[in-house]
């Protein structure tokens, strides 16, 4: 047992998903702002200024900072409420491999037999795929369990498994589970067997995939005819969360104008769009809070009047 247990045991007051991680300790050396945490078998070493047991840390500390979304480390619920998704107006790249946490393995090779979708009142925000009660699941990535057991809102048996990316798994309806909360797993892992418990007619596996506990297509992410990942990366942005239906209205440039806004074109500037609606480049700026020197941005929406 390490000696510092009592700086480990303040600091697990506070934990987050950072100091949950557990990562290889050989490269990490101890400083001023480094920390001591508790890895699922052992104690271990982790710089948590600098986060780099995820590789996609900039994306990370970006949603963060940028959208104020916030991602705890929680193994007691497996859901995740108030990230604002109103708020996310980047399209940022999220690398779903790298260097170190390189293999994609499928979950389980069967058919897909419901899609990501509204399905009659509910949101269906995963992918089912067919098994047999007892089928070996597996995780498709590397990463930490956060929360595995049953779950009462409906996925039964749930495992889930927060990846080196940021992204988590879901895996519902298990006949069992086969890991442990805080457990590290690589790709490839057995995580559970195939059931139908909870809110399941029929065994199959509800895979889902979150960011900030937020759900995206699966199908979207992997192609599972081919069992192989579709990019290396995805481009995240809020039109991939197809539950919030208001993000897929794009009104038409003649909705717009009714309202005295105008979606910027190319060869647009603010002199012409004065013009154009009887009105002064110092008015439109005050409208919008402007500089008359602002760049204007190819399908942004200007107000006119
Ligand atoms: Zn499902």
């Amino acid at each position: 047992m390490h000696k510092s247990i009592g700086i480990l045991l303040l600091l697990l007051s506070n934990y987050n998903y950072f100091s949950q991680i557990t990562y290889p300790t050989d490269t990490l050396a101890m400083g001023e702002d480094s920390i001591i945490i508790f890895a699922n078998k052992s104690w271990e070493f982790l710089e948590q200024s600098n986060k780099k047991m995820l590789f996609n840390a900039s994306v990370y500390q970006y949603a963060e900072k940028q959208y104020k979304w916030k991602d705890k480390w929680d193994t007691i619920s497996p859901y995740f409420y108030g990230n604002d998704l109103e708020a996310f107006t980047d399209t940022i790249a999220l690398p779903l491999i790298d260097d170190l946490h390189s293999k994609f393995i499928i979950p389980h090779p069967g058919i897909i037999t419901s899609t990501y979708k509204q399905r009659g009142k509910r949101f269906h925000y995963g992918t089912d795929v067919d098994v047999v009660t007892g089928d070996s699941l597996k995780s498709c990535f590397d990463g930490v369990v956060r929360y595995s057991g049953y779950s009462s809102g409906g996925y039964g048996n749930l495992v889930v498994i927060r990846h080196y990316n940021g992204l988590e798994t879901y895996y519902a309806h298990l006949d069992k589970i086969l890991v442990t909360t805080n457990e590290e797993v690589n790709a490839g892992d057995f995580i559970g067997l195939g059931g139908s418990t909870g809110r399941s007619t029929g065994s199959h596996l509800h895979f889902e995939m979150r960011f900030f506990g937020n759900a995206l297509n699966p199908q979207k992410i992997i192609d599972f005819k081919n069992k192989k990942l579709i990019d290396n990366c995805i481009d995240l942005h809020r039109g991939l969360f197809h539950y919030k239906k208001k993000y897929h209205y794009k009104p038409s440039s003649q909705q717009l104008a009714s309202k005295g806004y105008h979606r910027i074109k190319s060869g647009d500037s603010l002199y012409a769009l004065a013009l154009k609606n009887k009105t002064t480049v110092k008015a439109i700026c005050s409208l919008n809070g402007i500089s008359s020197t602002k760049i204007l941005k190819i399908g942004e929406k200007i107000r006119v009047y």
